[in-house]
């Protein structure tokens, strides 16, 4: 098996390394008499020789052991054996009560703090421990999955036999799940269990459990807080019990009466907690299915209409290009003019369904340059002088404001939002004229925008359907189509790209039969110093007419 991650990897050798070193200290603290190296405090339990013997195999078997390499894979496989072997001697020493010599091996021990235990002979609890990681480790090389779960149970076992040793050392506790296996396993012995058994648990990050503790999911973050709690609460109400009874603040029953109280009730708190973060979760899956839905079947009206759209002018162009075929010829010119006008439709409606597309999905790009908006302005008012000419209507520009020096936007943005709310004046405009309007706005920042005002005299947007007009194939009456043309894309596309380009594009207002105002806010999209350096001569701007 190979390192399931890279940082895994990391952390498995890391903790492998730790122990490795802490269980050589302890030796050399053997071979030296150094006190300090075998138990760290005077007066503790020393980690015994066999232990830190059985920990140097065991750290290098877990360094090993977890790449793909056969050897070093046997390697391991051989070592844990080994552990195996040693702990189940000790183990046989107490069940027959007889010495096999096996726990002075190497050193004697001739200190007398060695609990209520044989000299120089390790507690049952840390042989057992021993066995337990050993088959950990020559389970986990089997590629079986119940073998798998098999490890993963054993080194958790071994991981909260040691934790609950190292609590009950912290905080002076001795009996904190109801047992006392500290008072027999030595703070370093502890210490190296929980940095082995928590290696061993890392390397099956990607499965099992184990997966469910370190997922970044909210179950997992959930299952976290809840072990944590559950971890902690029986010390720390022990804890609170057995201080107070003992500073003679209350009897022994009472002392008894404030541990299951008080884990009973913060074991309840973290049920409750839990449970009502599974329902807030449970709610907001349901609105995100629900939304899902919804946005699901506005795609499904949205390819209906696109359809839609698309066959109007299609078909008229298959069928006078039919007429075509036997027309006489004064009919000709007249027939290709609205195949022209139905392709120019088409095509429009395809430019903005890909630029719709490209706003909803992200991944539309806004080109900065410096423009000039008066003239970017007098250019669409130039590409609709005829269509207004034709149809009798003016139109006023007034430029209450000439922006001067540099103003930076997107050209192309801007030009095809201007297009769009002047082609829609023009084209709901009967009589009267369109006013537009430059103006400029101040933001706090010190930066400016400009806003672009256009007013018609046309037939106006009922309040009903002013706030559902920024949608997407939304006409303000189902007989426009008919009446006017269009697709219902321009001002949702045009709203969208207002927003790309930081500003805005709002109704400001409109009355039915009377006219609507326009307004479309662009900031001046300013660029730090050192990218407008990096910018100059801004080689992607083209000049524009
Ligand atoms: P299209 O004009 O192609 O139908 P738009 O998205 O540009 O699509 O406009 C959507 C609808 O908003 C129009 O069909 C029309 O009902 C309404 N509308 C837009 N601009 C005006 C206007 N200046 N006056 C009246 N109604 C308008």
């Amino acid at each position: 098996m190979k390192y399931p991650s890279d940082q895994t990897s990391q952390y498995v050798r890391a903790l492998s390394i730790l122990a490795l070193l802490i269980s050589l200290a302890v030796i050399v603290g053997w071979f030296f008499h150094v006190g300090l190296l075998k138990s760290v405090f005077p007066g503790y339990i020393t980690m015994k020789m066999n232990a830190a013997l059985s920990f140097v195999f065991l750290s290098v078997a877990l360094l090993i052991g977890k790449y793909s390499n056969r050897l070093l894979q046997l390697s391991s496989f051989i070592i844990c054996l080994l552990v195996i072997g040693m702990n189940f001697g000790t183990l046989a020493e107490y069940l027959l009560n007889r010495d096999f010599g096996i726990d002075q091996l190497f050193v004697k021990d001739f200190t007398g703090n060695s609990g209520s235990f044989p000299n120089g002979r390790l507690a049952p609890v840390t042989a057992v421990n021993f066995i337990l990681l050993s088959f950990a480790m020559i389970a986990d090389h089997f590629r079986n999955k119940k073998l798998r779960i098999l490890s993963e149970l054993f080194a958790a076992l071994v991981l909260f036999a040691s934790f609950q040793a190292l609590v009950g050392y912290l905080i002076g506790l001795t009996y904190i799940f109801g047992s006392a296996f500290y008072t027999q396993m030595a703070v370093l012995t502890a210490v190296c269990f929980v940095l082995l058994s928590s290696g061993e648990l890392l390397a099956f990050q990607n499965e099992g459990f184990v997966k469910s503790l370190v997922d970044t999911s909210h179950v997992s973050k959930l299952i976290r807080s809840m072990l944590f709690a559950a971890v902690f609460t029986p010390p720390i109400m022990k804890f609170v019990g057995q201080k107070g009874y003992e500073l003679g603040w209350y009897d022994a029953d009472f002392s008894q009466l404030i541990q299951v109280v008080g884990i009973t009730g913060l074991l309840a708190v973290i049920i409750v907690s839990a449970g009502s973060a599974l329902f807030k979760r449970e709610i907001e899956l349901k609105k995100a299915k629900e939304d899902a839905e919804r946005s699901n079947a506005l795609k499904s009206a949205f390819l209906a209409n696109i359809s839609h759209e698309m066959r109007t002018p299609l078909t008229a162009m298959i069928g006078y290009a039919d007429l075509i075929r036997d027309a006489k010829d004064i009919d000709r010119a007249k027939y290709v003019d609205v195949i022209f006008r139905n392709a120019e439709q088409l095509g429009t409606l395809l430019n903005d369904i890909v630029d719709l597309s490209k706003v909803e999905s992200g991944v539309l790009t806004i080109e900065l340059c410096p423009i000039n908006i008066n003239s970017i302005v007098m250019d669409v008012i130039e590409l609709f002088r005829m269509q207004s000419t034709s149809k009798g209507i003016q139109i006023r520009f007034d430029p209450k404001y000439f922006v001067s020096g540099v103003f930076v936007s997107d050209p192309v943005r801007v030009k095809q939002v201007i297009i769009n709310l002047l082609s829609n004046a023009i084209k709901f405009t009967d009589v009267g004229e369109i006013k537009i309007q430059l103006d400029r706005t101040f933001y706090q920042n010190s930066q400016y925008g400009i806003i672009f005002r256009i007013e018609d005299s046309g037939i106006g947007i009922s309040p009903s359907e002013i706030e559902k007009i920024f949608g997407i194939f939304v006409q303000a009456d189902g007989s426009m189509t008919r009446r006017f043309g269009g697709t219902g894309l321009g001002l949702a596309l045009s709203h969208r790209l207002a927003h790309a380009l930081g500003g805005d594009l709002k109704i400001v207002s409109s009355n039915l039969g009377r006219g609507s105002v326009f307004s479309f806010e662009i900031p001046n999209q300013i660029l730090s110093p050192r990218a407008a350096r990096r910018r100059r001569p801004w080689p992607r701007c083209r000049p524009r007419g």
